[in-house]
């Protein structure tokens, strides 16, 4: 049984950064600190930052006055901040600034009285944390896929524009930004999409893969959106794909008989991960293990400079 492993995979720079940013704001304050959400969506992750000292809440009323607050990787809505600011003085933000970017896209098109579209998936804290950009009075229109954009009418007079999730598939989005454009053609969108760097290389990843893979191995947990959108692309070929937290979910029926055995990771599941799968799949009857060529990835985000230390800049 040949195991091939997925390149690009694991870690994206967003996810890196969040994880820096609690490590470095329990080093500074001591424990505990709060982070609003879980700071990403993997159960490994945010097992070992609770040990170290981080405590994890969904509302900010959960926080005792004064506490340091971190809001997570997926972005916090202007009430959340709000919110936060009345609680404490010490906040760090660590949303990715890809995430920021969409914030930063949907205010200047409200700014215009543009009419928004978001599409994306409705109750993610993403979505929420976008739809909670709005200014008073303004609404954002969340899509998800292209039945919705069948019920979405407009004046003929006003300008739209549409942004998007970070983490969504990026066939399903083509779909729904085509039935966007034929509904409305004087839309406006980003030049690409909003769909980060990171998600599209892992997607195009794994489509290299599956075509030497019968089954795939995905590293991450239920939750997590892109991991889910990575098991989907081996669904839609027809390939068993199974969505695991660890080496330890895996059951020997999936790998019984097959000759090639596809792993990757989400953008939140740590690489020590993918090679306990691999040691795993080593000692049952995994023989060569290829490193499928991919796109290099060299995006770096830093962390606030008031987490940067002498020692550690
Ligand atoms: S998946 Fe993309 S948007 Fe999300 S944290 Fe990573 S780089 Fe940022």
């Amino acid at each position: 049984m040949k195991v091939l492993l997925a390149n690009p995979r694991g870690f994206c720079a967003g996810v890196e950064r969040a994880i820096e940013i609690v490590e470095r704001a329990i080093e500074l304050h001591g424990k505990p600190i709060y982070v609003r959400h879980e700071v990403v969506h993997n159960k490994f992750v945010v097992n070992r930052l609770t040990k170290m000292g981080a405590i994890f809440v969904d509302d900010i009323e959960d926080i005792p006055e004064g506490g340091v607050i971190i809001f997570s990787a997926h972005g916090v809505s202007q009430s959340v901040r709000n919110s936060a600011n009345a609680l404490s003085n010490t906040i760090y933000d660590a949303t990715c600034p890809l995430v920021t970017k969409v914030h930063k896209e949907v205010l200047r098109n409200q700014k215009k009285k543009h009419g928004v579209v978001l599409i994306g998936h409705q109750g993610h804290p993403e979505v929420e944390g976008t739809l909670g950009q709005s200014s008073e009075g303004q609404h954002i229109h969340l899509v998800e896929d292209v039945e919705d954009v069948e019920g979405l009418f407009f004046n003929q007079d006003i300008d739209l524009s549409y942004t998007t999730q970070t983490t969504l598939s990026v066939d399903d989005t083509q779909l729904v930004v085509k039935a966007l454009k034929d509904k409305f053609p004087h839309i406006n969108g980003p030049k690409k999409n909003d769909i980060c760097y990171a998600t599209q290389n892992r997607q195009d990843a794994v489509k290299e893969i599956m075509k030497y893979s019968d089954i795939l191995i995905v590293l991450g947990s239920k939750n997590s959106s892109n991991s889910n959108r990575l098991m989907e692309i081996a669904i839609n070929m027809n390939k068993p794909s199974y969505l695991i937290d660890g080496a330890d979910e895996i059951q020997k029926s999936w790998i019984d008989g097959i000759n090639s055995v596809g792993v990757t990771a989400g953008a939140s599941a740590p690489e020590l991960l993918v090679q306990e799968v691999v040691d795993f799949l080593s000692s049952y009857g995994g023989g060569e293990v290829i490193e499928i060529d991919g796109i290099e990835e060299s995006t770096h985000f830093p962390v606030p400079k008031s987490l940067r230390t002498e020692k550690n800049k």
